[in-house]
């Protein structure tokens, strides 16, 4: 099995020898010092911490950067001039302070960035291969873009379809330009799948999104081969985890960064449990976080992957548990091979489930179940069979919708 590219990725970066574990710590340190440095020196956000760690343990005595901190302060976390900015990705519906979240990147970041997306895209392009992009496209720097210049950067052709094309105008994307390849969020993958069939498509990199186990094995089943899932956030500048050839968790990018897993109550857990993933960017230039709760639930896998590679890997990333979650009904829902997409809505004591569906679909048969998952609100569910003018329900992420 050939080591994870995260490997070839960190000592091209860093200009180490090789990956081990001792040299990721002393990387990350000699960084994270450097980044506490420069907020002294400049009196930033980050002014009143200490202006040096000995240890990476030290890490777990500092205060978190929340969502909330982001939204409030970031102009003043910013550690380049306004002039470096060459893209700002802003987020008007979250925190709960009614202010936009805002992250910040230069050119270096969004450079790093397509390097990390060429190593965990060479596992599955190639050149002369053909990759559907089916991430937003918003403009210079913007997810799609970086995509496909990782995609051009391996020799392959990137075909920049964006998310919201229906099954129809992606049925002939696949009979007029035969990808091989499929990069995008993993319903709509499996939305495409089960509607236009697999077509030239062989393998496929899902992101964006929590995964469920119901949408990764029929995505899997159909397509015939693994999935190659990456992880990645705002805050990361959109690029954090790669799966390897293992396909066991994803390798996080740790000379950019360091990761910890909290409890409820905030205090680190052990290697193997599930909690809050923590992170701090220590590579990133316009805007490093410390110690910023993502909101996103995962565990670092214990022991060594069999690539050998020593970069940690973060298991599936899911969504804090909740007594009522997309995830759970997700998985309930696309369990069932007919289900093509479905969208959740909240009203009063209920939940309305609206489905499209392919074949031979009674919705009576699913409902016991779904009231079963759901016992204290009343559940409808609709359902039609999906044309070849629908398009995946949700643009983005999968969350519960008013109504
Ligand atoms: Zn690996």
């Amino acid at each position: 099995m050939t080591r994870s590219r995260i490997d070839a990725y960190i000592t091209e970066q860093e200009a180490l020898p090789e990956v081990t574990r001792e040299s990721l710590d002393a990387v990350q340190l000699r960084k994270l010092n450097a980044l506490l440095r420069r907020e002294h020196a400049r009196g930033g956000f980050y002014r009143n911490l200490p202006e040096r760690l000995d240890s990476l343990d030290a890490l777990q005595t500092l205060p978190f950067t929340t969502e909330e901190d982001l939204a409030r302060n970031a102009p003043g976390l910013l550690l380049c001039s306004q002039a470096e900015i060459r893209r700002v990705l802003s987020d008007a519906t979250s925190g709960t302070t009614g202010t936009a979240k805002r992250v910040f990147y230069t050119e270096g970041d969004c450079e790093s960035t397509v390097r990390l997306f060429m190593a965990g895209l060479v596992e599955l392009i190639f050149p002369g291969s053909v990759t559907m992009i089916c991430f937003p496209f918003s403009g210079p720097y913007g997810l799609g873009e970086l995509i496909a210049e990782a995609v051009t950067g391996l020799g392959a052709r990137p075909l920049k379809l964006g998310a919201g094309l229906s099954f129809g105008e992606l049925k002939s994307v696949l009979e007029r330009e035969k990808p091989d390849t499929f990069v995008g969020m993993p319903v709509q993958l499996l939305g495409l799948l089960r509607v236009c069939g697999r077509g030239s498509l062989r393998r496929a990199l899902v992101s964006g999104d929590a995964c469920p186990d119901a949408v990764l094995n029929n995505c899997e089943a159909l397509l015939g081969s693994r999935l190659f899932p990456h992880y990645g956030s705002r805050e990361m500048a959109l690029g954090g985890a790669i799966c390897c050839p293992a396909h066991e968790g994803m390798h996080l990018r740790e000379n950019h960064v360091i990761a910890e897993i909290i409890g409820e109550d905030g205090s680190p857990l052990p290697r193997g449990e599930i909690g809050e993933l923590v992170i701090t960017t220590i590579g990133m230039e316009a805007m490093p976080l410390i110690r910023y709760r993502t909101g996103d639930y995962t565990r670092i896998l214990p022991g060594p992957c069999p690539c050998g590679s020593a970069a940690l890997r973060l298991d599936r990333v899911r969504r804090k548990s909740a007594a009522l979650s997309v995830e759970a009904l997700d998985e309930l829902l696309f369990s069932d091979s007919r289900i093509v997409d479905c969208r959740y809505a909240l009203a009063d004591g209920e939940l309305n489930i609206f489905a499209l569906t392919a074949g031979d679909f009674s919705a009576e048969a699913l409902l016991p179940q779904l009231r079963a998952l759901v016992p204290e609100r009343a559940v409808t569910l609709t359902a039609r069979a999906a044309s070849m003018d629908d398009r995946s329900l949700y643009a983005g992420k999968r969350v519960f919708l008013k109504g």
